[in-house]
């Protein structure tokens, strides 16, 4: 089981280290054949270009979704730890407790 975690956790590094070259490779392609002699119609470059800002496009709105969707989870998540340890409880209430300060 150890074994299979620490194989996830590579592959899952190995992922992410794919992800942030091709954004940072797009990147530097585009931003240095911005301005290129371009030959008009059917010019590579500006396939490729299109090609690399579809790709930067499309990583970042996926991870930008991915963060939102682990940092809602993680929100819920504490909020439903905290309910379920009666921290948000209204039982906790002097009220809800039914104290007695009159004594
Ligand atoms: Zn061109």
């Amino acid at each position: 089981m150890i074994a299979f975690k620490h194989h996830r956790q590579q592959i899952a590094m190995l992922l992410a280290v794919i992800i942030a070259m091709t954004l940072l490779f797009s990147s530097i392609f585009v931003l240095t054949h911005l301005n290129h002699d371009c030959t008009g119609m059917n010019c590579v470059v500006c396939s490729e270009l299109r090609t690399c800002i579809r790709t930067v496009h499309l990583l970042s709105q996926t991870l930008g979704s991915g963060i939102l969707f682990i940092f809602a989870y993680n929100c819920f998540k504490n909020q439903a730890r905290k309910y379920n340890a009666g921290i948000l409880s209204s039982r906790l209430s002097l009220v809800g407790l039914k104290v007695r300060l009159n004594r």
